[in-house]
């Protein structure tokens, strides 16, 4: 990087060390120029992105609010936190490595939809219909339907 004193094109790093537990990276830093000396900070960006609504407004990443939305499509089915919560913490992943500022709520709904349909195919539903609004009603009773005969053999 450049020199903060000089603004020298190039400066030499002469120590790196990691800090905080290593979740930081601590660099000294010379310039071959004016021989100032100064550090820098080197730290992941895990800072998630803002969601894009549908009405193009955006607003911050609520983890909660995802949480709730799941546990919500999932309640009284059988389930368990532990999977739960891998689940969420796939997702979280995911949203992180895309490495954008912003995403789009379909999107998120979309990897949510994934997570559950992979978690229990009722709260797959549940979820989509709210998240997606199917547009037209018979779909979305069409894959009830599909999934009720799919599931009943195996409740009895
Ligand atoms: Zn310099």
């Amino acid at each position: 990087m450049h020199c903060p004193f000089c603004n020298a094109i190039d400066t030499k790093v002469i120590d790196s060390r990691l800090v905080s537990d290593g979740q930081q990276v601590r660099r000294r830093r010379e310039c071959p120029e004016c021989s100032e000396r100064f550090t820098t900070f080197e730290t992941a960006e895990l800072v998630l992105p803002k969601i894009i609504k549908r009405d193009g407004r955006r607003s911050p990443f609520d983890e909660e609010k995802l949480r709730a939305g799941m546990l919500r499509a999932l309640e009284k089915r059988p389930v368990s936190s532990e999977q739960i919560e891998a689940a969420m913490q796939r997702l979280l992943k995911r949203v992180r490595s895309t490495g954008e500022r912003e995403i789009s709520s379909q999107l998120l709904g979309g990897w949510t939809m994934d997570e559950l349909r992979s978690l229990d195919e009722v709260a797959y539903v549940r979820f989509a219909s709210v998240y997606r609004s199917f547009q037209d009603v018979s779909a979305f009773q069409q894959e009830i339907q599909r999934l009720q005969n799919q599931i009943e053999p195996t409740e009895k």
